[in-house]
């Protein structure tokens, strides 16, 4: 049976022993290296605050939960949260516009809300100087933790039903054995573990080094006072800190606020980055007190005042109070802003539960008790994973580059699309010096430089017949863009494009087990012969889609598998691990080579004509059908080509390895000249690939999605060996979907969405938007979402974008060639 070691007893670690006992978990072992009473994390000063609404769902739905225990909880007879409600106000016309974006992500979400007029802000919060509120948004659910209490309610309840507590003992050291946690090593013993759980909170990146696992996340000190007694809140509340108002943000100016009795509390993110290294404190005496804690630094008074000045500006009634404790506390920032979950790459048993606000702690805690206990967590955890980063990722120089950045940001207004300034141009693929010749507006992710159009195309707007000239757009989904893009969707649709498709992670599954392997884990038949590519799914074991993927036999053993990111690997990894232990004559080994070559999608009716410039091997529908692999020769570069294409034209994904790059994309490029051939980007791709209907794992299916749900059933093998995920599909088909992703058409063939906005059916909310993109080929945007199986082809929706609402029509997909005529051509 399990025996779990959780390291630290922070909000987070006293949730996930009492989240693990609740499903059952009986042998637990919690070691703090401070007094249980206040152990001096970072809970041990959280002003707890907790305001649900996130653009992600996911950490949305955390924070839902965390309030729902929070209130179930009592310490000494008091409730754990104080539901106050939040307001989010606006000072400036932009933030205006933006929280009705903030809305539309609570109505997504499900999360009560209401944007309310610069009068009723001052109702709601009779403090605010009425000269600077333009209007607000008011999230009545929300309120203030008492994470202190809470952590103490925890541990009395988790206590009570057999948790075993060891406090100022710090964990020193972490025993393994053959690849596999065995135990936790601390001064006076080791415990005997088959289970660590590291929730250390900032101190993460030094348990992480005890097993040589690098935890990108960045400890940063950030400021927070209380002022003396103001006056006009005096008698208002329970002292020393209750509150009655609702808890503020102002995030114009990066602050925020909540009563404490009739003090304030003053939250601030404005001051410069103040990273701090958690290797640099001492051990944790055993007499922490309030003002006394490892997690709270001395107060840099000058780093604060132009925070005191703004929040008089805003709360007039603080002009006669002072600062009367000011500390610059400690916690995690990380370089996409989200929480650390999930089980070490490099460690079987060893989890991670770090960078965790407050906020989320009790809904980060269940989901990984749920992966622990069953495989898999009802929330998805893309977005949490541990091991969703790149290799360059996780170098401590980008680890503090870009979270100090997040905090630099953690208030702004961000567009989705936004990359970051610096750093950049960390992965290039061989391709890039010709897109800069050719003007290719680059844009960053998973570390790559990704065109995204090319001012080299723009002539071609001149030449745009009028059924494809693009629409105006607004002033947000007109950010990252360039009309350009619609000359790259004509040209693809009705001639020839390359595409860089390098950055799409790819690996080489080879071994005596490697089809074994794929068979096992993939819903699909990828043990044909050589030269079969198979797009498939990976499932979990509740059935939902944790990847989809394309499986290419190149030869009895060796496979090249197109994945989507680094958690694919890991499983991967992960899997071919055990299976070469359990049967070394089925070893399988896996190779991430996305580095180390290159691929070009060439695509587009007249891709035959141009490859066979270029080329004297048989590129014939004969030689190479639909969704067959074959390797070739291109003007001199050995290639792997297979007969695929996401923008759903006739051609072929062109893989070589990175060195022959440019030699590969100048023959291509050479042999188009003659047939009008260019370089398109992401933007018109993204388009294309939303015309046919063609899913982006992550944004249309995720975990918590069934094939069937997604409309990925056809991807499914009813008659196959038993593979993960298959026992849970059993029974469920089309007609038991409660819900399904569906594509809509914007009536009004111009009003764009730019995803997560919701979805509304005769009025009430009943889906988000996963994807969406305008639809060059049939002059419309194109949404994605996930609505009510009941809605029928045909209906009425609105899609509700910065408070307005747009009329969208269920529409029959694919909406561009549903016979696939293009792409067998
Ligand atoms: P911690 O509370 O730090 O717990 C980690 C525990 O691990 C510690 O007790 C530590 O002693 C122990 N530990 C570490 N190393 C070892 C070891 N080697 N051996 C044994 N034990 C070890 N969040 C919100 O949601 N809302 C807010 O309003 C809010 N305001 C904040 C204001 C400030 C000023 C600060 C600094 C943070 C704020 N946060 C807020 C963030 C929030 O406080 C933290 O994200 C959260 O408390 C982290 O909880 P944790 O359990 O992960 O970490």
């Amino acid at each position: 049976s399990a025996k779990v070691v959780i390291i630290g007893a922070g909000i987070v670690g006293v949730n996930v022993a009492d989240e693990l006992q609740s499903r059952g978990w009986t042998d637990i072992t919690i070691v703090e290296q401070g007094p249980l009473a206040m152990p001096g994390g970072s809970t041990s000063h959280a002003p707890g605050l907790v305001f649900q609404t996130n653009p992600s769902k996911n950490m949305s739905l955390f924070a839902k939960y965390t309030v729902e225990k929070m209130l179930s909880l009592t310490k000494d007879g008091v409730p754990c949260f104080n539901q106050v409600g939040g307001l989010e106000i606006a000072t400036t016309p932009a933030r205006l516009e933006d929280l009705k974006r903030r809305y539309g992500y609570a109505k997504s979400w499900g999360i009560p809300a209401e944007l309310i007029s610069a009068e009723a802000c001052l109702e709601a919060y009779p403090l605010l100087n009425k000269e600077l509120v333009l209007g607000g948004l008011k999230t009545p659910t929300d309120g203030l933790a008492l994470a202190a209490s809470a952590v103490q309610a925890l541990i009395e309840k988790t206590r009570a039903a057999g948790a075993v507590y060891m406090e100022s003992t710090p964990v020193t050291g972490i025993e393994k054995l053959n690849g596999r946690v065995t135990g936790v090593i601390t001064p006076d013993t080791t415990i005997a573990a088959n289970i660590v759980i590291s929730c250390a909170g900032f101190w993460g990146v030094e348990i992480g080094k005890m097993v040589g696992l690098p935890v990108p996340l960045l400890p940063m000190a950030h400021q927070y006072v209380k002022t003396t007694t103001v006056s006009s809140q005096v008698g208002k509340n329970e002292l020393p800190n209750g509150a009655t108002l609702p808890i503020l943000r102002y995030q114009d100016q990066d602050l925020y606020y909540r009563e404490h009795g009739s003090q304030y509390g003053i939250g601030y993110y404005g001051h410069r980055p103040l990273p701090f290294s958690a290797a640099s404190l001492p051990a944790t005496s055993k007499d922490v007190s309030e003002h006394d804690m490892p997690s709270r630094l001395e107060f840099t008074k000058e780093d604060f005042d132009s925070a005191w000045q703004l929040s008089q500006e805003l709360l007039p009634a603080l002009k006669d109070a002072e600062i009367a404790d000011g500390f610059n506390g400690i916690f995690s920032f990380t370089p996409d802003g989200g929480p650390l979950v999930g089980q070490a790459p490099n460690l079987d048993g060893f989890y991670v539960a770090e960078a965790v606000w407050v906020t989320h702690s009790a809904g980060v805690a269940r989901a990984l008790a749920e992966v622990l206990t069953t495989g898999h967590s009802s929330i998805d955890l893309a977005d949490c994973e541990l091991c969703r980063f790149e290799d360059v990722q996780l170098t401590s120089s980008y680890v503090s580059e870009t979270s100090q950045q997040n905090f630099v940001e953690v208030y702004d207004i961000l567009h989705p699309l936004q990359p970051k300034d610096s750093p950049r141009n960390l992965r290039v693929s061989p391709f890039y010096v010709r897109q800069k010749e050719l003007g290719a507006f680059f844009l960053e992710g998973g570390a790559w430089e990704r065109p995204y159009w090319f001012e080299e195309n723009r002539k071609l707007l001149d030449e745009l017949p009028d059924e494809w000239k693009p629409v105006d757009r607004d002033d947000w989904s007109a950010r990252y863009y360039s009309p350009i893009a619609a000359a790259e969707a004509w040209k693809t649709r009705t001639s020839v494009a390359m595409y860089d498709m390098t950055p799409l992670r790819r690996l080489e599954v080879s071994g005596p087990g490697a089809a074994t392997l794929l068979d096992r884990l993939t819903t699909g038949s990828v043990t044909r012969k050589p030269g079969a590519i198979t797009y498939t799914l990976l499932l979990n074991d509740n059935g939902g889609v944790r990847s989809d993927i394309t499986v290419a036999r190149l030869e009895d053993e060796l496979y090249q598998v197109g994945v989507n990111g680094p958690v694919d690997t890991a499983y991967f990894t992960r899997e071919a691990r055990i299976q070469s232990k359990l049967e070394p004559c089925k070893f399988v080994q896996i190779r991430d080579v996305t580095g180390g070559t290159c691929c070009v999608g060439l695509w587009g009716p007249k891709a035959r004509d141009v490859i066979s410039l270029a080329t004297t091997d048989d590129f014939s529908d004969k030689a190479l059908k639909y969704f067959r692999v074959k390797r070739a020769n291109i003007a001199g570069v050995p290639v792997v080509a297979m007969r695929l294409s996401y923008v759903g034209e006739l051609g072929w994904e062109i893989y070589a390895s990175a060195d022959n790059g440019v030699r590969l994309w100048d023959a291509l490029w050479k042999a188009g000249q003659s047939h009008g051939i260019i370089a398109g980007g992401r933007s018109a791709f993204n388009a294309l690939r939303l015309e046919k209907g063609f899913r982006s794992w992550g944004a249309d299916m995720t975990t918590e999605h069934d094939p069937f749900e997604a409309g990925l059933d056809f991807a499914v093998k009813a008659d196959k060996k038993p593979h993960v995920g298959q026992a849970a599909l059993q029974g469920r088909s089309k007609d038991t979907c409660t819900r399904r992703l569906r594509c809509l058409t914007v009536d009004d063939g111009k009003s764009m969405a730019m995803g997560k906005e919701p979805v509304f059916v005769n009025g009430e909310a009943a889906g988000y938007v996963t994807s969406a993109a305008f639809g060059y080929t049939i002059r419309k945007p194109i949404i994605y979402a996930y609505l009510p199986a009941a809605v029928e082809d045909g209906a009425g929706v609105e899609v509700e974008y910065f408070g307005k609402r747009i009329a969208a029509t269920v529409t029959p997909e694919p909406v561009y060639d549903p016979t696939m005529a293009r792409l067998r051509g």
